[in-house]
């Protein structure tokens, strides 16, 4: 960290107690992705501080999930921002009242609070303390604030998808690591299924007249754990099975869970056509059936943009003005961020505040990066629609 201390950072600073104070009330409501009940509660919260900071918002009904929120406010220039962060966590009900938001040696903890209900506040705080006329410099800037990042954004997808669609530069305010690292890259992701059903038969009596389900599974995913690395940043990990049930019965059901993680789109599309492959491969228990279902909540890869560039060299130069050397991190992790990238919009990801140990019970942000982070945010805000061309 640095000792860097400007009006920025001073203001900043002002702003800590009331960010943290919103923080509390945030990370005390548990919104855990499956808990409709819970991320609507807290989306209240989340709609009366984006009307505070002067956004119109609108709320977006959704039956399953939590719902969605969209703020937007206009301005006389030419640049279309988008802001984009989740509300959900992946935590149940009753882990804001296990471990609800406490400081501890100069750190925050609390359900959600590192990934990512600071990021919303911090990037609030810089529209604050940029004030209006910095604002004014943009032609739109949108927020939204989405209900079902943890398992993939299923239904928020479609408006990220919009949103981005008419928007020049993306934010997303994704935690980070240290006060000098941002997020260009991220992995993309594709989840799937496996089924096997074959035929039971009494295992004494009859063995051969069954078609051992478990088998052809096992062969299967031998051969699907092999292409691990066979593919350049191809990673594959097969993380659950279950199937049969009783030691006497050739079993009839087996079913495999895994993942494929990609860098880049041209290893993500071989990966899948190598996956396709070996499922629709010589069965090694004659007669047995097999179906491969892919989960549609498909991550493409946030591959580093050429588009992007304008972007990180704004966000490295005023980094380097506040004494800190812009490192931009590629990740396994997949967030909104692969979403807009993937549409080719200039993208800027991990904006959000720092700290450790997302989606575990001891995330914590540090309370003292607080202002240096926000300050940075204020100097991206204000320079942008300077740097950045829009895209028409
Ligand atoms: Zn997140």
């Amino acid at each position: 960290m640095t000792d860097f201390k400007d009006a920025d950072v001073l203001a900043a600073e002002q702003r800590l107690p009331d960010l943290l104070d919103e923080l509390k009330a945030w990370v005390n409501i548990d919104s855990g992705t499956d808990n409709k009940a819970g991320v609507d509660a807290l989306s209240v919260l989340v709609a009366k501080r984006l009307e505070q900071s002067g956004f119109a918002v609108e709320r977006i009904a959704m039956a399953q999930t939590g719902d969605q929120l969209i703020g937007r406010k206009r301005g006389n220039g030419q640049l279309r921002l988008l802001l984009v962060g989740h509300m959900d966590t992946v935590f149940p009900v009753g882990a804001a009242v296990e471990r609800p938001f406490t400081i501890r040696d100069g750190k925050a903890y609390g359900p959600g609070i590192f990934d990512m209900k600071s990021g919303i506040l911090a990037i609030l705080t810089a529209l604050d303390c940029a004030g209006a006329a910095a604002q004014n410099e943009y032609a739109s800037i949108t927020i939204i604030c989405n209900s079902d990042e943890e398992i993939g954004s299923p239904t928020s997808k479609p408006y990220i998808e919009q949103l981005a669609r008419s928007s020049d530069a993306v934010l997303v305010l994704e935690p980070t690591r240290a006060l000098h690292t941002l997020t260009a890259a991220r992995k993309g992701i594709a989840a799937y299924t496996l089924d096997v059903f074959g035929l039971s038969a009494h295992a004494g009596v009859m063995p051969d007249a069954g078609k051992n389900a478990i088998l052809e599974l096992s062969s299967l995913i031998i051969r699907l754990q092999a292409l691990h690395k066979s593919i350049p940043t191809v990673s594959l990990n097969v993380g659950g099975v279950t199937g049969g049930g009783r030691r006497n019965v050739v079993p009839d059901r087996a079913t495999a869970i895994f993942e494929m993680r990609a860098a880049n789109l041209a290893a993500f599309l071989q990966a899948k056509e190598a996956i396709r492959a070996v499922v629709n491969s010589e069965r090694l228990v004659p007669g047995v059936t097999v179906t491969l279902t892919q989960d549609p909540a498909e991550h493409l890869p946030l591959e580093p943009l050429e588009a992007s560039a304008a972007l990180i060299a704004e966000a490295r130069a005023i980094m380097l003005s506040m004494g800190l050397e812009l490192e931009t991190l590629s990740t396994g992790g997949a967030s909104d961020g692969n979403t807009t990238g993937g549409l080719g919009v200039p993208t800027l990801d991990g904006l959000g505040l720092i700290g450790q140990n997302s989606h575990n019970p001891d995330e914590y942000i540090q309370i003292d990066l607080i202002p240096q982070r926000v300050a940075f945010l204020i100097k991206l805000l204000r320079n942008l629609p300077k740097s950045m061309k829009p895209a028409q």
